[in-house]
């Protein structure tokens, strides 16, 4: 079983909110974690499927299949995310206010 992942989003942040360039995996990784934020605060129950995310492990060097489920802590506002498949899982921080946090969308529309 993978370990938990503990993110602090804004680790992942330059200093006007965009995604830091990072050399290398990490870069990847930053945005599959501004994907999950994206996920996790949309307004919509319907997710569009454009926001989707898959799972990002490869375990045995296939591309595991799993879909990224999340949740919303409501005390702490953490991200729960995780796999359903590999059981890959982690928790966001510090993502409220980011560029992907959609929450209140359809109010400033
Ligand atoms: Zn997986």
């Amino acid at each position: 079983m993978p370990g938990t992942w503990t993110t602090d989003l804004t680790h992942f942040l330059d200093e006007d909110g965009n995604l830091a360039f990072i050399p290398g995996p990490a870069f990847r990784l930053a945005e599959y974690f501004t994907a999950i934020v994206a996920l996790a605060s949309h307004p919509d129950p319907d997710i569009p499927s454009s926001f989707r995310v898959r799972c990002r492990r490869r375990p045995g060097r296939r591309p595991c299949q799993g879909m990224i489920d999340c949740d919303l802590d409501f005390e702490t506002e953490a991200i729960g995310w995780w796999c359903p498949v590999c059981g890959d899982n982690g928790y966001i921080y510090n993502w409220q206010g980011s560029l992907w946090d959609l929450r209140g969308m359809e109010e400033r529309q």
